[in-house]
């Protein structure tokens, strides 16, 4: 079945994971030992947009689909987006890294700008509910309905916030809403949350650097449901919304 791994990071990081860094060559090493095909790359929260593309343009043996790191407070970010936009097929936000959330103005021309791309965009959503609940992405889905979003780890990486997301994704009515899988373990749930929205609304995610594909792939697997089903969780839908092959 064919993978695409819908959120991986490349690159370094800053304190908040030990400065840890990893490289491209890496990052190929492990998709291609996973069986996946292609992923969307994104940087880490040092915000390398210049260098990860860099690098992703010059890999020939593996298929990367950049996705730009938003930090609004970023200098070079808007000359970059400006220049770089053939090459951008997603953009990445992170509330909790920013301490905003994402209807916070200083967000609002990225979002304008996935919409003129006609990209899709992924928003971190956590347990700080202040700041990275997946009520803000929601609440913004609704504001932008030609907007696609992706609610990073399936709404919040914890039994209890994946299945309220997938109830209050459902209850929205807004069906530019999509749920990746990254980094949630608890498998049970990841299955009632198929079963709330449908695979059509679920991406497969590992999160590498800090997740393996491998952790993650057998969760899908696992799935009660169809292998159409699967393949638009595993490939299908990311290739829809960022209408690659
Ligand atoms: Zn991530």
């Amino acid at each position: 079945m064919k993978i695409t791994d819908g959120h991986i990071h490349i690159g370094q990081w800053s304190d908040v994971f030990l400065n840890y860094n990893s490289t491209i060559e890496e990052a190929v090493t492990v998709m291609k030992e996973s069986g996946v095909s292609s992923a969307i790359a994104l940087p880490c929260d040092t915000f390398e947009n210049e260098k990860l593309l860099k690098d992703i343009l010059s890999v020939k043996d593996f298929v990367f689909h950049f996705a730009a790191w938003i930090n609004p407070g970023d200098k070079t970010l808007d000359k970059f987006l400006g220049e770089n936009s053939k090459h951008i097929k997603c953009l990445k936000f992170h509330p909790s890294f920013q301490r905003k959330n994402v209807l916070d103005e200083s967000f609002q021309k990225y979002f304008d700008y996935a919409e003129e791309l006609k990209i899709p965009v992924i928003i971190h959503c956590g347990r700080w509910k202040e700041i990275a609940s997946f009520d803000f992405p929601i609440a913004l889905a609704k504001q932008r309905p030609g907007l696609n979003i992706i609610l990073a780890h399936l709404g919040g990486d914890q039994p209890s916030l994946c299945t309220s997301c997938a109830t209050s994704v459902k209850e929205s009515g807004a069906d530019n809403l999509y749920l990746g899988t990254e980094s949630v373990r608890e498998f049970y749930f990841v299955n009632e949350v198929v079963k709330t929205v449908g695979a059509g609304k679920v991406i497969f995610g590992s999160d590498y650097n800090l997740g393996l594909p491998k952790m993650y792939i057998p969760i899908v697997e696992s799935l009660k449901i169809s292998q159409e089903e699967k393949e638009l969780i595993f490939s299908g839908n990311v290739s829809r919304l960022l209408n690659i092959e």
